[in-house]
């Protein structure tokens, strides 16, 4: 455990952090049927953060290994990423191969190696600590208490897991689902947690845990939003061809915490308005590999596209 932990070089001058992001930063080796992509940059803090930083100022905390190539650390920079919070511990990064099925929308796990993932300890650099928002990705739901134990009153807070934390820490998940403002997870991992088959059954079980609003992702078929008040529904935004959906909902995720940042509101007006902006840079991200799209993406084209996709959901 004698790790040495050397932060990356700060940048120098740059703004406040709005949104602090935590999350897993990885090496991911992909195959879809048409392609197979080596040891590309992935991670769910990767992939939320890339989607936040056309909205806000987005501090990144996560750890990576000494062999964490330093053009992925130059591609957070042109992002605009706070890098501050990114941890370089001795040893090698976390590292994942998934195979995607024919027709796209089944995917295996082959490999998952921590590597230095698996003595991780979020700390947040005193700039990150006061952010408005935060965003608790997918790492173990103790860390994630840990990380809720150094922030100071986040206006909203948004929580993601996967299907391995309610199998091994269900009583940890339920401690932190109890204390943050939006839970996000996908109808697979809504049904097994709640035992509940109905989306809606098990959206209302959710919230009687504590949060003000539930997103239950339905991959291709967009999101659906759940209030004590009502529900909300955001298509995903059609593509003809889809390359690789690794990481859409945390790019969804980031996208929206990263516009919502930007309205500098909570209330479920603006959450229903920056969902759709989290499906529209979702759409962007999976038109390629890895941060691929992402990394020549524009606002402007950003706001093209919502602005088709609200004449798509129009009556007239
Ligand atoms: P998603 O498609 O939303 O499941 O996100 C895929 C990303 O999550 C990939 O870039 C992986 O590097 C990362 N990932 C895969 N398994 C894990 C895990 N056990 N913990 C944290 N991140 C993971």
């Amino acid at each position: 455990m004698a790790k040495t932990t050397r932060k990356t070089a700060p940048v120098s001058n740059h703004p406040p952090v709005e949104l602090a992001i935590v999350g897993s930063v990885g090496l991911d080796t992909i195959e879809t049927p048409v392609t197979l992509k080596e040891r590309v940059l992935g991670g769910s803090a990767s992939y939320a953060c890339a989607a936040a930083s056309f909205f806000t100022q987005v501090g990144m905390v996560g750890v990576v290994g000494t062999d964490f190539p330093k053009r992925y650390l130059n591609l957070y920079r042109q992002f605009g990423i706070d890098t501050d919070g990114l941890q370089i511990q001795k040893g090698k990064t976390f590292f994942w191969s998934g195979v995607y099925e024919q027709n796209m929308d089944h995917r295996s796990t082959r490999i998952t190696e921590l590597n230095v993932f698996a003595d991780f300890c979020p700390e947040l650099p005193p700039a990150y600590r006061t952010a408005q928002y935060l965003f608790l990705a997918n790492i173990s739901p103790d860390l994630q208490l840990h990380v809720l134990s150094q922030v100071k009153r986040p206006r909203f807070i948004l929580l993601d897991t996967m299907d391995l934390w309610i199998n091994v820490a269900k009583e940890s998940l339920l401690k932190v689902i109890g204390k943050v403002t939006m839970l996000t997870l996908n109808e697979h991992e809504a049904r097994h947690l709640t035992g509940e088959h109905s989306l809606v059954k098990a959206a209302k079980a959710l919230l009687m845990l504590g949060p003000k609003y539930i997103c239950i992702k339905k991959g291709e078929h967009g999101s659906i939003l759940f209030t004590r008040k009502g529900i909300y529904l955001t298509p995903a935004f059609p593509l003809e061809v889809v390359h690789d959906p690794t990481g859409a909902g945390d790019t969804f995720a980031g996208g929206f915490l990263g516009a919502l940042a930007r309205s500098g509101l909570v209330s479920e007006s603006a959450i229903r308005k920056a969902m759709t902006y989290g499906s529209i840079i979702a759409s962007f991200g999976v038109e390629a590999f890895s941060l691929d799209r992402l990394k020549k993406l524009s606002l402007p084209e950003i706001e093209t596209r919502a602005r088709l996709f609200r004449k798509m959901g129009s009556v007239l």
